[in-house]
């Protein structure tokens, strides 16, 4: 198991349209086990597949967070079928640091893909899981929380990381 590099904002991956995953083989299942321990030891609750470099259609979850760890979660080739309801919500993303931003999803929302194994899957989603669900699937469309922001906070961001560069 290895803690991968997390990808940032505006790296070219982050908005590129992911592409599906085929057959599950050993180096897919590897690339898996280090999305989750990624995730936990960036203090994250979700990982999508593009944020560590891989543009596929990969994500892993765990709605209790780093702490519990009680729920580990894989969707590969994750895909709403059905999605209801308003809410907004104050989101971050590990790719986006010292980012947050108010974000218009869905309430509930059912996704089916499969999991690590290859098996077909349907998650019933509500409340933080729900809206997890989207915020990583919005990564294999090639879009971050900066998509959902107004010009002018993203403007300010994108000053804000270009000072930490210099
Ligand atoms: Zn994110």
């Amino acid at each position: 198991m290895a803690k991968l590099p997390i990808l940032t904002y505006p790296h070219a991956v982050l908005a590129a349209k992911a592409q599906p995953v085929g057959e599950i083989t050993p180096e897919l299942s590897a690339l898996i086990t280090d999305m989750i321990q990624t995730m936990y030891e960036s203090d994250g609750v979700g990982l999508a597949a593009p944020q560590v470099g891989h543009s596929i259609r990969l994500i892993t979850i765990d709605e209790t967070g780093p702490k519990e760890r009680k729920s580990p979660m894989v969707v590969i080739n994750p895909e709403f079928v059905e999605c209801t309801g308003k809410k907004e919500s104050e989101e971050s993303c590990l790719s986006l640091p010292t980012f947050t931003c108010k974000v218009k999803r869905a309430e509930n929302v059912t996704v089916k893909g499969r999991n690590e194994k290859g098996e077909d899957i349907e998650i019933k989603a509500e409340g933080l899981l729900a809206i997890i669900l989207q915020h990583e699937m919005d990564h294999l469309e090639g879009k971050t929380l900066v998509d959902h922001a107004s010009r002018l906070k993203r403007t300010m961001y994108e000053t804000k990381i270009k000072k930490w560069k210099d």
